[in-house]
């Protein structure tokens, strides 16, 4: 027998033996006022009506209020998994989105977190400038290594890109051996501090194929300035031109809009 069943019987009975306490009390008080005499007829039935009666009623309600408490507790309890189930959701479809903003590889932003970040960076206005960044002669490196070095050579490019340009820049992988930079509130003649460092930590990147053999990188850097205004395409357009120039001129190095003329 389980405990709330032994609760409802010890409560059902002494309901009873309050009904019975009250039937006789109520027998020896009215039946004499009305001339009758409490005999022991009078006595069974002040006993025997309250425990037929009063005893399976209140046990019957007891229980039933028992099932009631049972049945709240449930509730509530279900309630507390379905929010925790609620958070683990929510924390899945968190991860799933930041999942879908990086790029596989590298865990950059990819393209389209990238260019939508970009986007939101030059609606306030201000400046800024943003280069494009492209692995000098990267096919070389997956035909000479193969293709998996390729990729690994790709994660270390990242992270480098990503090292040199610190906390306050923007970085993603646009593509292929390609990658982006914003960096807000940084005029486009102050830029160049950034660019060089990015060279220079793409040239001292030490990277050995299977075998030992040092693969040497490089990267070419177009960048453009955002004075306010211009539009998120054009600012592409024109980084996407210089990058050009830097392959034109030698790749290794950063040409900027401004004067078009190269640093290394
Ligand atoms: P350039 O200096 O003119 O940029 O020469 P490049 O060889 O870097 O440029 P090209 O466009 O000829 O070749 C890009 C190469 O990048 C070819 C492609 O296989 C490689 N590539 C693109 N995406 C990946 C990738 O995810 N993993 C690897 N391993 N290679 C990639
Ligand atoms: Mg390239
Ligand atoms: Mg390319």
């Amino acid at each position: 027998m389980t405990s709330s069943t032994c609760r409802i019987i010890l409560k059902a009975s002494l309901a009873t033996l309050l009904s019975i306490a009250a039937s006789l009390g109520i027998a020896v008080t009215i039946v004499p006022m009305l001339g009758g005499v409490v005999d022991g007829n009078a006595w069974l039935m002040c006993i025997l009506c309250p425990l037929l009666i009063a005893w399976p009623v209140s046990a019957w309600q007891f229980w039933q209020g028992q099932r009631l408490r049972d049945a709240f507790g449930e509730i509530a309890r279900l309630h507390g998994e379905l929010e925790e189930t609620h958070r683990e959701l929510s924390a899945a479809h968190d991860a799933l989105l930041e999942k879908a903003r990086r790029d596989g590889l590298t865990g950059m932003l990819n393209r389209e977190s990238f260019l939508a970040a970009l986007d939101e960076a030059i609606s306030g206005g201000g400046q800024g400038t943003l280069l494009f960044i492209d692995a000098d002669h990267f096919k070389q490196i997956n035909d000479r290594f193969g293709h998996p070095v390729g990729d690994d050579v790709l994660r270390r490019l990242a992270k480098a890109i990503a090292g040199a340009v610190g906390r306050g820049g923007l970085s993603g992988r646009f593509g292929g051996e390609e990658f982006a930079v914003y960096l807000p509130g940084i005029a486009l003649p102050d830029a160049r501090p950034a660019a060089l460092r990015i060279l220079d930590a793409v040239r001292r990147l030490k990277i050995e194929a299977p075998g030992g053999r040092a693969i040497g990188l490089t990267v070419s850097i177009g960048a453009a300035g955002q004075a306010g205004g211009a539009a998120l395409d054009e600012l592409v357009i024109e980084a996407d031109e210089q990058l050009y120039r830097a392959k034109a001129q030698g790749r290794n190095r950063a040409v900027f809009a401004l004067d078009i003329a190269a640093v290394a």
